[in-house]
Parts: structure tokens; C-alpha cells; sequence
């Protein structure tokens, strides 16, 4: 059987200076894999790579014996057909990047679908071609649900999408806020993302869905974190095991369709530091756990 590949978000607020420091405590805390978002540092400026940037990086990473995978920046919208040009560059231009830094998958987002069917169009028609290109590179592309959207709308995009390297990334956090939301079984829904799934996002929260993200982001954004987490509102971040997301059922379920993909724990985890290795044991303690049960017949 293949083995367990856990992994964090890059450390959150790492300077540029301090990279070293933080893959040092993520390869000490135990984990297998770094989850970069390739806006952290200004690797792509108006579209275009900045190499002597992405160099700087790729000494550093290859300094560490871990994983990377990548998450795209903030902002890509290849909803966006005014911009549609410049969109389409900043994804190019990432997955170059991923191929440089060996970054594997790219992690992007559906958000959220628009009624005006030539954005669909052009996003579905970006992604193709996107799929395409990074497949020369032997990247995979993994497109993750969100909280504000059905789940069943990203399946359907990948499947007209139809390439071999075009997956999901199931973030278990948002699955567990939309189906919520949208008034859908959790369980049901896990099943029928199972097929599709090349990346897992392990993110967890108190299963209570923020109206204000879908009614007025530009307010959603204003609002302090540490307000949100205590009362709870909405995709929160916490560390998996620390909210109400069925995690162990999740993972049972994924080791029963035989997913060997990567982990990747996806919390706020600048607000975690003291507790990076106790989190990252914590799950690996729990799926190898049910390997083990599995093996001697459950
Ligand atoms: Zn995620």
C-alpha cells in the first residue's frame, strides 16, 4: 500500500527571508508535503514570471525533503471575459511555475457559477485548454469545490472537461458547508465526489454556513478571523479534528475507494503553530488506524 503523504499549507505570513525557518518547522513538525499558493511571494507580476523570484524559492525548496503541491493564487477569475487575456496568462504562467518549483498538483477553484452562459463558456473553454498545457508538463490540474456553490456543478465541469489530468480537489470544510447550504446529504455527497477525486483539502469548521459570504463578500471579507472562529461562521479553517466535520468517516470512506493521494491539512495555521506536529499525527494516527482495521478484515 502506498504511504500515508500528509501535508500543511504553506505557512501563513512566511517573509521571503524566513522560508527557510518555515519549511524547517513544517519538515520538524512531521509532515510530507507543502502546499504552496503561488500569491504568497510575487512570483507572477501582471501575468508574466518573475524568474529571478521563482529561483529564490526553488533553492530553498530544494533544499527540504518534502512534497509540494500548489494552490492558485487569489483572484484568478477565467469568469472574467473584459480580462480574459491577462486571466488566462496568470494561469499559464502558474503552471510554468509549478513545472520550475516541481509543484504537483495545482490546486484551483470553481467558485462560484454564473447564469451567463458565455462565462461558463469561457471558463470551461479556459480550463481545457489549461488541462491541455499542463499535461506537457505531467502537471495535474484539481479544481476544489466551495462553500458557495453545489458540489454536483464541479463534478459536471469535469466531466466536460474530459481530461485525464483534470480532477477534484475535495476540500472536506467547504463539502460539509454546502451540502448544509444547498440542503444535501453529506454522506451522499462525499460518495459521489469520491470518483472524481485526485487532492484532498482536510478543513474543518462548526458546520455553520456564513450567509454574508454569498450576500455581501465585500463585508464577509472585512470580518476579523478570530471573531468568525468563535462564533463559528462559516469556512473557519480549523485544524481537521478540531470542528464538527465527520473526518474519520471521511477518511474511511476515501480509504475504501483506495484514494492514495496527499492530505493536505488547510487551516489557518499561523494561529497554529504550537500545534502543527500534534495535528499532523493526529491524522496520520487515524488513517493509518483504519488501514490497520482494514487489513485484519475490519
Ligand atoms: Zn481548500
Amino acid at each position: 500500500m502506498k504511504e500515508i503523504v500528509i501535508g500543511m499549507n504553506f505557512p501563513r505570513r512566511t517573509a521571503a527571508e524566513n522560508i527557510d525557518q518555515a519549511l524547517q518547522h513544517v519538515v520538524n513538525s512531521g509532515f510530507d508535503c507543502v502546499e504552496l499558493n503561488l500569491s504568497d511571494f510575487p512570483l507572477i507580476a501582471g501575468g508574466e514570471i518573475q524568474w529571478e523570484y521563482v529561483r529564490y524559492v526553488k533553492e530553498k525548496f530544494n533544499k527540504y525533503p518534502l512534497q509540494y503541491t500548489a494552490h492558485i493564487g487569489g483572484g484568478l477569475q477565467l469568469r472574467n471575459i473584459h480580462e480574459y487575456d491577462l486571466q488566462k496568462n496568470v494561469l499559464r504562467s502558474s503552471i510554468d511555475i509549478c513545472s520550475e518549483l516541481n509543484l504537483n498538483p495545482l490546486v484551483l477553484h470553481f467558485e462560484q457559477s454564473s447564469p451567463q452562459l458565455q462565462k461558463e463558456k469561457a471558463f470551461l473553454e479556459a480550463h481545457i485548454e489549461a488541462a491541455d498545457y499542463a499535461a506537457e508538463f505531467g502537471i495535474q490540474l484539481c479544481i476544489e469545490n466551495i462553500e458557495v456553490e453545489d458540489y454536483t456543478k464541479v463534478l459536471d465541469m469535469i466531466e466536460k472537461v474530459n481530461r485525464e489530468n483534470f480532477r477534484m480537489t475535495l476540500d472536506v470544510g467547504h463539502l460539509a458547508l454546502s451540502t448544509t447550504y444547498f440542503g444535501c446529504d453529506f454522506e451522499v455527497a462525499i460518495k459521489e465526489c469520491i470518483p472524481y477525486v485526485g487532492h484532498v483539502h482536510l478543513n474543518d469548521n462548526t458546520l455553520s454556513f456564513e450567509e454574508m459570504r454569498i450576500e455581501n463578500f465585500m463585508l464577509y471579507q472585512t470580518m476579523d478571523m478570530g471573531y468568525r472562529i468563535t462564533f463559528g461562521r462559516g469556512d473557519i479553517h480549523l485544524p481537521p479534528f478540531w470542528g464538527k466535520v465527520p473526518m474519520e468517516w471521511v477518511l474511511e470512506t476515501l480509504h475504501e475507494a483506495d484514494y492514495n493521494g496527499i492530505y493536505i491539512c488547510e487551516y489557518e495555521n499561523n494561529l497554529y503553530v504550537p500545534f502543527h506536529k500534534g495535528i499532523q499525527e493526529n491524522v496520520r494516527q487515524v488513517i493509518t488506524g483504519i488501514r490497520n482495521r482494514y487489513n485484519e478484515g475490519k
